[in-house]
């Protein structure tokens, strides 16, 4: 199969329309990351999109819907506290779980009765959403396990031969994957922290809460996709906390003499590896710049480095907690074992 990469235009929606219809699965834009989208009403197509990714089938997938869809075709319950969520940040990276009609594919929620739904601000997704006017299943256009999208040549790079056609829309602006928030509840709970943050949520509705599953108690797990090891690049990984940064330039001296090795931290830790024989990775300064940036970084990072040594951000909270989530669960920690399940 030839893989073509294309603008987003009239000419390549409406081609994407047409293998949308036939149960094909085609690459979109999103302002998180690149989406690898099918019709969420279509079993085939929906499988289609677990089978090409090599995705664990228990972990769900979400719908992504244009602005003006009529949602309760697909959810049965939207709570007052949703609604003010959907006028705050939506369009947006944030996704909100609800109570599913089961209208769409059995297949996307992997037999949970909730379905993620998201309404994503880019405008090459909305205008595709409109054209074909269902809702689209989209999960991260990666090989399960890579590192995430946020370019049409990242997209390229994981299904070359594997899937008709790419919509470039350019490169993701938000660059981490969305805020996945659980509106079944009394309160919201966010199940996977992204650029619309905890804070941002509690101001609007005047409460939020964080999930952490407990993997010893045996508990069934709300989001199964936080289990899974995800994001990381092909080259060994060493992941320091920020207080431990002499650590990490002892490290990375120490594996020069046998190594290619590339070290990814905050601009202002850089200074700590002047003199060493490595390659930089400059996350920047802000929370927002580090979302931005630390995918294309950790895929820039397989290409030229052997051991890429990493050192958390010092700042917590906010857009910061999904950076280092994200961080977390592309590189070997010194201090916590990788799950890898
Ligand atoms: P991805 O599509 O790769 O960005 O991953 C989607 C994320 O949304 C995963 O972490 C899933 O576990 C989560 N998710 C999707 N649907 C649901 C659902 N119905 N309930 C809870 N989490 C979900
Ligand atoms: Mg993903």
């Amino acid at each position: 199969m030839i893989t073509k990469i294309q603008r987003v235009a009239p000419d390549s929606l409406r081609e994407a329309k047409n293998f949308i219809e036939a149960g094909e699965v085609v690459a979109i834009p999103t302002e998180t990351v690149y989406g690898l989208g099918g019709d969420a009403f279509n079993d085939e197509a929906v499988k289609k999109i677990f089978a090409v990714k090599g995705r664990p089938n228990d972990n769900p997938l979400i719908a992504h819907v244009h602005a003006d869809y009529d949602l309760s075709k697909i959810i049965d319950y939207d709570p007052p506290y949703a609604k003010k969520l959907r006028e705050a940040f939506l369009p947006g990276p944030l996704t909100l779980v609800y109570p599913s009609t089961g209208k769409v594919s059995p297949f996307v929620s992997c037999g949970l009765n909730t379905l993620a739904v998201r309404i994503p601000a880019h405008e090459g997704a909305q205008a595709f959403l409109r054209e074909v006017d269902i809702p689209i299943v989209a999960p991260s256009a990666n090989l399960s396990k890579h590192v995430s999208p946020t370019s049409a040549q990242h997209v390229y790079e994981d299904f070359q031969g594997k899937i008709p056609l790419i919509l470039d829309g350019g490169v993701c602006v938000g660059g981490i994957e969305s805020t996945v928030c659980d509106v079944t509840g009394e309160v919201p709970v966010i199940l996977r922290p992204g650029l619309v943050t905890k804070e941002m949520i509690a101001s609007v509705v005047g409460a939020c809460e964080e999930y952490t599953p407990d993997f010893r108690s045996g508990e069934k797990v709300k989001s199964p996709g936080v289990l899974y090891k995800h994001y990381a690049p092909r080259c060994e990984t060493t992941l320091f906390g920020a207080n431990a940064l002499a650590d990490a330039v002892r490290v990375a001296k120490q594996a020069t003499a046998e190594k290619r090795v590339a070290v990814l931290c905050e601009s202002d830790l850089l200074g700590a590896f002047d003199g060493l024989n490595v390659a930089v990775l400059d996350l920047g300064k802000t929370g927002e710049e580090m979302a931005n940036r630390l995918y294309g970084m950790l895929r820039t990072a397989e290409t030229i480095c052997d051991l890429l040594v990493a050192v958390e951000p010092r700042e917590k909270g906010g857009v910061m907690t999904g950076v280092l989530n994200r961080l977390k669960k592309a590189c070997v920690s010194v201090d916590i074992p990788h799950e890898n399940v």
